[in-house]
């Protein structure tokens, strides 16, 4: 199966220190990639190194070329932890926030009759499409992260990548947004890069966990996560299977065969 994201022995440092070293991994269609690890341990340089904007050392290939010959951008949505838009008080509507989502090739796109229909498909896609001719800055903050991902979604894209998109969502909505983020994998096939801290939720939609910690500590599916000794011994021992811990009592939480049980109070402690 050809690779969507084919990353081999990636090496980066912004000043003296390596950020990222030797770090190789391929996503796969259809594959829905949590990466987690610690703050400061090169989750959104890697993401930058594959979206083109930091050039390291190794190969990252995007849909089979090289990242540097890459062009078919509207192939993948991006949808950082803070826009810029989110924070204008700009009276722009959500139709146009949308098909900002089109300007992929930096030529401004024009509300023709074929773009707004994309942009209410990417709409009803995050079951916004109901909030079309709002101001975007009217909207609540998870309804403005609907809006945004629906933004990402606008071009159809087959890759969507997501930086932490649930940092400022309330418990609610984050459940709801992680929600979309799954049905979007599962009946619509996109393939999913995210980045997350929000482990309590994440767990119960991906296929894989990557760790990174400037090395790829893992890179694979829940079960083997489960089961990494390299895992248990940067989070340390079973710490790997309480991760979506409050939302699964009685069984891993990961959803894999391990047979590891854990108490709702070994969660909280975790
Ligand atoms: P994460 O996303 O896992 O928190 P980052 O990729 O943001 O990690 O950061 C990895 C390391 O690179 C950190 O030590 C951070 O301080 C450093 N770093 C990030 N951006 C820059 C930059 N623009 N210039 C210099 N150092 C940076």
């Amino acid at each position: 199966m050809p690779s969507i994201i084919h990353a081999r022995n990636i090496r980066f440092k912004y000043t003296q220190h390596w950020v990222l070293d030797g770090v190789s991994f391929r996503v796969r269609p259809g594959d829905y990639v949590g990466v987690i690890g610690p703050n400061g341990g090169g989750k959104t340089t890697l993401l930058k190194l594959i979206l083109g904007l930091e050039k390291g050392e190794g190969i990252i290939k995007l849909f089979g070329q090289p990242v540097d010959q890459f062009t078919a951008w509207q192939k993948i949505g991006y949808l950082a932890q803070k826009s810029p838009v989110s924070q204008s008080r700009f009276p722009i509507s959500v139709e146009e926030v949308v098909l900002m989502g089109l300007c992929y090739d930096s030529a401004h796109k024009e509300a023709t009759p074929e773009n707004l229909r994309a942009v209410h498909h990417a709409l009803a896609l995050t079951h916004a499409e109901n909030l079309a001719k709002q101001i975007f800055s009217n909207l609540s903050i998870g309804q403005q992260q609907r809006v945004l991902l629906a933004r990402a979604l606008v071009s159809n894209p087959e890759l969507l990548i997501l930086d932490e998109p649930s940092t400022a969502l309330d418990a609610g909505s984050r459940e709801m947004f992680f929600a979309l983020l799954g049905e979007l994998n599962q009946k619509h096939g996109v393939t999913i890069l995210l980045i997350t801290h929000d482990t309590g939720e994440v767990g119960k939609y991906i296929s894989k966990f990557m760790y990174i910690d400037r090395e790829l500590v893992f890179f694979g599916d829940k079960e083997e996560f489960c089961h990494s000794q390299k895992v248990a011994d940067k989070l340390g021992q079973f710490a790997q299977h309480t991760i979506d811990h409050l939302h699964n009592h009685g069984h891993c939480p990961l959803g894999c065969t391990c047979g590891h049980t854990h108490s709702t109070q070994e969660a909280h402690h975790d």
